[in-house]
């Protein structure tokens, strides 16, 4: 049956119900669900319709379809994927890739080169070296030549798009890793889908990348929480701050949950400075970003805790349709918190 008739009595309801008039939340009954995907769990929700068991079933399977063909395309754990295949093949050759492969990295290409290479998207040798590619079984210091033999083979320069969607890097043993965007660019996809059956109110997430249309249950903007960088963070922590958010996206980027702690006490975490190849050693716990796009929010939110709170915050100033919160640490378990200029107004914080 035509995937568009099963869900027009849907629309119908989505488009009667816009966010004040969902106080009669019994009768449009909010549908949510839960999976995994790239390794982090996934979350739909989506209010304001009467969708049958069929129909959820239906948008389920294709919201589903629909991360698997991102996976296709761009995980670095699937050995079969596009991304795998291009990272094994030789230099100088263009590599035919999917639209959409190539449009999250021409996005991540633009980001390295508006960010001055904070954000590179070739760094996977590097980030492979300190334990958090595919292996996470050992994450130690490497040693000073091996650190330097994998920083050879990254940079973001060596890389390029063609129009015709073809990958080329210029130097052998280039390879690309989009773990700080492609959980983003996840997030837009699956809100793609369900925007394409008139879904109006819907929120998805993918770990801590979300992004929410409408409003929520309760016929207001959707409550999203910020994770306070504690040093011993846990899933259900008290939050730092509330964003309330429709029609955006709210990224983090911390180190609070993928890290080591070295022989001095050093907090080494996943996120790296293309620079040096070592992990970044700033004060910053935390930082969230809000775009219009989960794609730019993800991108965003690592480029800002690379470039550390100053330099950052310069940063974020300049792009007119993003805001961050930097949460910075100011003592052991104390944090200040620095919004930037259109963050309050983004997402109603209140510092
Ligand atoms: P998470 O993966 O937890 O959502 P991020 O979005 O910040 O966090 O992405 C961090 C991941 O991106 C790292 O685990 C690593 O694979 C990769 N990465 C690390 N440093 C950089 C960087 N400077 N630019 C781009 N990607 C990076
Ligand atoms: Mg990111």
């Amino acid at each position: 049956m035509n995937m568009k008739a099963l869900f027009s009595a849907a629309v119908l309801l989505a488009l009667l119900s816009p966010c004040r008039s969902l106080v009669h939340a019994a009768e449009f009954p909010v549908i949510r669900w839960e999976g995994r995907t790239m390794g982090s769990p996934y979350t739909v929700q989506i209010v304001g319709t009467n969708l049958t068991s069929e129909q959820v079933d239906a948008l389920k399977a294709e919201v589903e379809q629909q991360l698997k063909e991102v996976n296709r395309q761009m995980s670095h754990y699937q050995p079969d994927s596009e991304l795998s295949q291009f990272n094994r093949a030789a230099a100088g050759k263009p590599f035919k890739v999917s639209p959409e492969f190539a449009h999250v990295v021409r996005f991540s290409l633009e980001m390295a080169r508006r960010s001055d290479g904070a954000f590179d998207p070739t760094l996977a040798p590097v980030v492979n070296l300190w334990g958090f590619g595919e292996k996470t079984e050992q994450r130690a210091v490497p040693p000073e030549a091996e650190l330097k033999a994998a920083l050879a083979v990254t940079g973001w320069k060596h890389l390029s798009v063609t129009p015709d969607d073809e990958l080329i890097k210029d130097i052998p043993g280039l390879t690309i890793n989009l773990s700080a965007v492609a959980k983003g660019f996840g997030v837009d996809e699956m809100i793609k889908v369900l925007r394409g059956h008139g879904l109006t109110n819907v929120y998805a997430s993918i770990a801590g990348e979300v992004r929410a249309l409408g409003c929520n249950p309760r016929g207001t903007k959707w409550q999203v929480g910020i994770s306070a960088p504690v040093a011993h963070w846990r899933e259900n922590d008290p939050m730092a701050a509330v964003a309330s958010l429709s029609n955006q996206a709210l990224s983090t980027s911390g180190d609070y949950q993928k890290f080591f702690t070295d022989a001095q006490g050093r907090r080494l975490s996943h996120i790296i400075d293309p620079r040096t190849g070592w992990p970044i050693q700033n004060n910053i716990g935390g930082v969230s970003t809000v775009a219009s796009d989960n794609m730019t929010a993800d991108a965003l939110a690592t480029t800002l805790f690379v470039m550390g709170p100053v330099e950052g915050m310069k940063f974020v100033e300049s792009w007119t349709n993003a805001a961050a919160l930097f949460i910075v640490r100011a003592g052991e378990d104390q944090f200040q918190h620095l919004p930037s200029s259109r963050f309050s107004a983004m997402t109603g914080f209140n510092p």
